[in-house]
């Protein structure tokens, strides 16, 4: 992976005012979901880097999803890639995929709830002491690693089944969340997710690119998409 220095020439990825944002609604977590967060939070705070390896696995799943989805629709060849901006000013690292995104209700159901088999028997696998930072991802929960190293995040999304609308969706790991509407063209190409970590004030180190680099050559190294590092506003 290159670490590119270039201040990039898309828009910045906080745009505040949009004209095809509306008001943003908000809903509760299952609960299960706050249990697992209260637990990853506590439990591994000692393995923050894993943040990094999740959330890339995340978005290879979706590359991998497009690109499997693609196959019969030639208008859309181009190779899924992955890449992660560090962003000085703003303190937050944003880990950007062209995948197939989300579509509102699957923001609702992949980011609000836990797939019912898994929690129990996560709950119980980490409430033991024995705190494996593996079971994250065995667990289906990774995700909600991102709150190991941020106190907010946001996660800017367009679904290749729907590719006129993006959406925002945003939580400060509290009992709720909201989904707003974005603009189609908050994400580049036809779609992909945007999840725009808001660091914690001890944890600057995940915005240098030698750090990064060495987590994705630790964690990352089999990913089959392209990964590029970026630095903004240096
Ligand atoms: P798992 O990856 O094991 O399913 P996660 O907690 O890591 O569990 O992610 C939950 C779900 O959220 C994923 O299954 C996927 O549907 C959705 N998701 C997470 N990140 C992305 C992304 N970058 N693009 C599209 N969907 C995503
Ligand atoms: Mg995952």
């Amino acid at each position: 992976f290159g670490v590119s220095n270039k201040i990039s020439a898309s828009k910045p990825v906080n745009t505040l005012f949009s004209t095809a944002e509306k008001e943003a609604e908000t809903y509760e977590f299952t609960s299960d979901v706050g249990r697992v967060m209260d637990l990853i939070i506590n439990s591994l705070y000692s393995d923050k880097d894993i943040f990094l390896r999740e959330l890339v696995s995340n978005a290879a799943d979706a590359c991998d999803k497009k690109r499997f989805l693609s196959i019969t629709d030639e208008a859309d060849v181009e190779t899924p890639e992955i890449k992660i901006r560090a962003n000085m000013e703003d303190n937050t690292l944003t880990i950007e995929d062209s995948g197939v995104g989300m579509t509102k209700d699957e923001l609702k159901n992949n980011l609000g709830k836990i797939a019912q088999s898994g929690t129990r028997a996560f709950v119980d696998a980490l409430g033991d002491g024995n705190a494996d930072v593996n079971l994250i991802g065995q667990f289906g929960v990774g995700f909600y690693s991102a709150y190991l190293v941020a106190d907010k995040v946001t996660v800017i999304t367009k679904s290749m089944q729907d590719a006129s609308k993006a959406y925002r969706w945003e939580s400060e790991a509290d009992s709720s969340y909201t989904i707003s509407e974005a603009s189609a063209d908050d994400i580049e190409g036809t779609s992909g997710t945007k999840l725009i970590l808001h660091l914690k004030d001890d944890a600057p180190a995940y915005l240098e690119a030698t750090k990064i680099e060495e987590l994705l050559q630790r964690y990352s190294e089999f990913i089959e998409f392209p990964i590029s590092v970026w630095k903004e506003n240096t």
